[in-house]
């Protein structure tokens, strides 16, 4: 299968490996991005097969997980709302808000719908004129070209039901953030492909230079990360910090323009909560004033929200890289993918749920592995 196996090869993989242990001489700790690599990385056993001087920090990029309990909650009171259809990627559906989830919220007879696609949700507001559709807008750069054409369709169509509840992030800030909290041990980044895919590279030159890291945008198969592994290590361990693209099949310097002017259309910069982190200046998009309207937010009075994070939950130091899955206490035990504490333990990009299907056993069977999957598939 073009671009699957060729970025699966094990002869290719021993080389890479190889090379990386040939070249690290020193500790070096790097931290990949996005919760796709952090799967790809702990399904393949990838941080085992390293040499034991170059240590993998899982980052914050999962959308799902970053998405804070202020905006769950929200969700939560709207979805449950008469007259209103909520529409959200199904990955939201057992994420945990203060006191229930939208499934519970499903359960007691709320209209919770998931979606493929924004565009699913533009349909369904077509067909219900008579209803008001949410569609929850979460995600990093990767969604929201698609989340502002729905909402740029919905105003050409004058569709006056369809709104957006709007938590989209941005992983440049969250990158500043993590350099500059003090208990920081980064020494290089695996930068998430699809959103340079998307925003291009522009951004991460003045990363690296200010921060002295390095920088290599990389994809999400086995070879793929091996290689931005490669060429990160090579830069430290020759004492340089610049931005490299070990993803050049799918990066350009300049991503998709046509995408990144959609965004710029619909929204604009503004400061978000990363659940578990905290507010990150800048992090986030919002509407702009000239789309306010299809803004669920403005639309819904949803201001009387009280939110209580589970004291038990380290979700926030898995995020931030500080601890490993396995070192919360109530891993594989008060929570898991049917018991969730944190949403990292039940989204499809979440760290804990990363350890919890692939590492949850010193030797996870193929039966187990499934069963866990099972556990965490929320529309079966
Ligand atoms: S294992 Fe559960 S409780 Fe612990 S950090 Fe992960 S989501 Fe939170």
């Amino acid at each position: 299968m073009k671009y699957i196996d060729e970025f699966n090869d094990p002869d290719l993989a021993r080389r890479l490996l190889d090379e990386i242990r040939a070249t690290a001489t020193r500790p070096w700790a790097l931290m990949e991005v996005c919760g796709g690599q952090t799967h790809s990385i702990i399904r393949h056993g990838i941080d085992q097969l390293l040499p034991e001087q170059v240590e993998l920090i899982h980052g914050p990029g999962c959308p799902v997980c970053v998405t804070p309990l202020e905006i769950i909650d929200k969700a939560l009171e709207i979805a449950s709302r008469p007259g209103v259809i909520f529409c959200s990627f199904g990955d939201m559906l057992r994420v945990p808000g203060t006191d229930r989830d939208l499934f519970r919220v499903k359960g007691e007879g709320g209209d919770v719908r998931v979606v493929y696609s924004p565009l699913d949700a533009l349909e369904l507001a077509r067909s219900n004129p008579d209803r008001e559709v949410v569609f929850f807008a979460i995600g990093f750069e990767t969604t929201a070209p698609a989340n502002a054409m729905a909402v740029h369709q919905a105003r050409r169509l004058g569709l006056a039901n369809f709104s957006l509840l709007v938590s989209h992030v941005r992983v440049p800030p969250a990158i500043e953030a993590i350099m500059s909290a003090p208990a920081c041990r980064v020494q290089g980044f695996l930068a998430a492909g699809h959103v340079c895919s998307v925003m291009g590279t522009a951004e991460y030159p003045e990363l690296a230079e200010r921060f002295g890291v390095p920088l290599v945008v990389t994809g999400f198969e086995p070879l793929d990360i091996l290689e931005g592994i490669r060429r990160a290590v090579r830069q430290l361990e020759s004492g340089e910090h610049r931005v490299e693209n070990a993803y050049a099949r799918a990066v350009r310097e300049d991503g998709n323009p046509a995408a990144v002017r959609m965004i710029e259309e619909v929204f604009e910069v503004t400061d978000r909560s990363w659940r578990g982190i905290g507010r990150i200046p800048s992090s986030g998009w919002r509407l702009t004033d000239a789309f306010r309207a299809f803004d669920a937010e403005h639309r819904f009075d949803v201001t009387r929200i009280r939110t209580e994070e589970p004291a038990e939950c380290r979700s926030g130091d898995v995020l931030q890289g500080l601890i490993k899955p396995t070192e919360c206490s109530a891993f594989g035990t008060t929570c898991t993918p049917r018991t969730p504490l944190g949403a990292t333990m039940v989204s499809s990009e979440g760290a804990c749920a990363a350890y919890y299907l692939y590492r949850r056993m010193n030797a996870p069977t193929p039966q187990a592995t499934r069963a866990a999957r099972e556990e965490m598939n929320p529309v079966a």
